[in-house]
C-alpha cells in the first residue's frame, strides 16, 4: 500500500514530465473511460492530496481532471517514447503519451475523469494532507480525537482525520511514540507530537527513493513488516496482528516491550 510520500512522488514525477505538453495520444483502458479521448489537450499540473492523483488537462474551453490513485500495487512510470515499459502491458490503465514521454498508469484502483469543478468529489472528504500547502495540524488533531476509544492504529489509517498515513507510517509512528497500536487514540500521551513526527517522516522520505524511519537505510524500519525478528532497540520478538474494523482489518505491528498494551491506561 503506498503512502502518502509515495504518492507526493510520484505526482511530482508527472508534474515534471507531464506539465505544458500537449497530448499527442491518450488511452484509458477501463471500461468506463473506454471511448474517452483527451488527446489535443495540454496538461497543466499534476498534484497529490493524501493518496489521490490530479492530473489537470486543458483543452480549447475545456478544464478536466484525471484522478487516480494507486491502491495496493499501483504506479505510475515515465518513459521515453518507444521505450519498453516498466511493467507489463496487461497491467496499464492509463497511458498518456506527449511528444517526450509516455507516462503509463499501472494497476491503478481508481480512474476517473472529472470536469474541474467536480475534483472536490473526489478528494473533498480527506482531512489535511501531511504533504499539501493545505496541511492544519490542529483540524488535524481534532479530527484524530472525534472518537478518543478508537485504537491509534485505526485512527491514523482513516485519511478522512488526515491523509496520507498508510500501513507503514502508522506502524513505525505507534512505535517511535511507544504506544501499542490498539492503544484508544485518546489516551496517547503526546499526540501532538506523534502527528509531527508523521509530518517529518513524509517530508524527509518524499525527497528519497528508499524510505526510512530509523535513519539508517540499511535497517530502514523499525517494525513494519519485520513480525518474528528482534526489535531493533531491546530484542524483543515483534509481533504482528490483524487491527481494525471489521472487513478492512490490516497488519499491525509492534515490540510488546516497547509498546505494552498496558500502556493503554
Ligand atoms: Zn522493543
Amino acid at each position: 500500500m503506498p503512502e502518502g510520500d509515495t504518492v507526493f512522488r510520484a505526482a511530482r514525477l508527472l508534474d515534471r514530465s507531464l506539465s505544458g505538453q500537449v497530448l499527442t495520444a491518450t488511452d484509458f483502458r477501463v471500461p468506463q473511460l473506454a471511448t474517452s479521448d483527451l488527446s489535443g489537450g495540454t496538461v497543466t499540473a499534476t498534484v497529490s492530496r493524501g493518496k489521490h492523483l490530479l492530473t489537470r488537462i486543458e483543452r480549447d474551453d475545456e478544464a478536466w481532471t484525471l484522478h487516480t490513485h494507486l491502491k495496493m500495487e499501483g504506479a505510475w512510470r515515465v518513459h521515453r517514447p518507444g521505450e519498453r515499459w516498466k511493467r507489463p502491458v496487461h497491467q496499464a490503465r492509463v497511458v498518456l503519451t506527449t511528444a517526450r514521454a509516455v507516462a503509463v498508469g499501472f494497476q491503478l484502483g481508481i480512474v476517473e475523469l472529472l470536469p474541474r469543478d467536480q475534483e472536490e468529489s473526489a478528494v473533498g472528504h480527506l482531512g489535511p494532507d501531511l504533504l499539501g500547502p493545505d496541511w492544519d495540524e490542529a483540524e488535524a488533531l481534532r479530527r484524530l480525537l472525534e472518537d478518543p476509544a478508537r485504537p491509534v492504529g485505526e485512527a491514523l489509517l482513516d485519511q478522512t482525520a488526515l491523509a496520507g498515513i498508510g500501513n507503514m507510517y502508522q506502524a513505525e509512528l505507534c512505535f517511535t511514540s511507544g504506544v501499542h497500536p490498539r492503544t484508544p487514540v485518546g489516551q496517547v500521551p503526546d499526540l501532538t507530537r506523534l502527528v509531527r513526527r508523521a509530518k517529518q517522516m513524509l517530508e524527509l522520505n518524499k525527497e528519497r527513493a528508499t524510505q526510512s524511519t530509523t535513519g539508517n537505510l540499511r535497517e530502514p524500519l523499525w517494525v513494519y513488516r519485520r513480525d518474528d525478528r528482534p526489535c531493533r532497540r531491546c530484542g524483543t520478538t515483534v509481533l504482528v496482528a490483524m487491527v481494525g474494523p471489521a472487513g478492512r482489518e490490516r497488519a499491525s505491528y509492534w515490540c510488546p516491550s516497547c509498546q505494552p498494551e498496558s500502556s493503554q491506561g
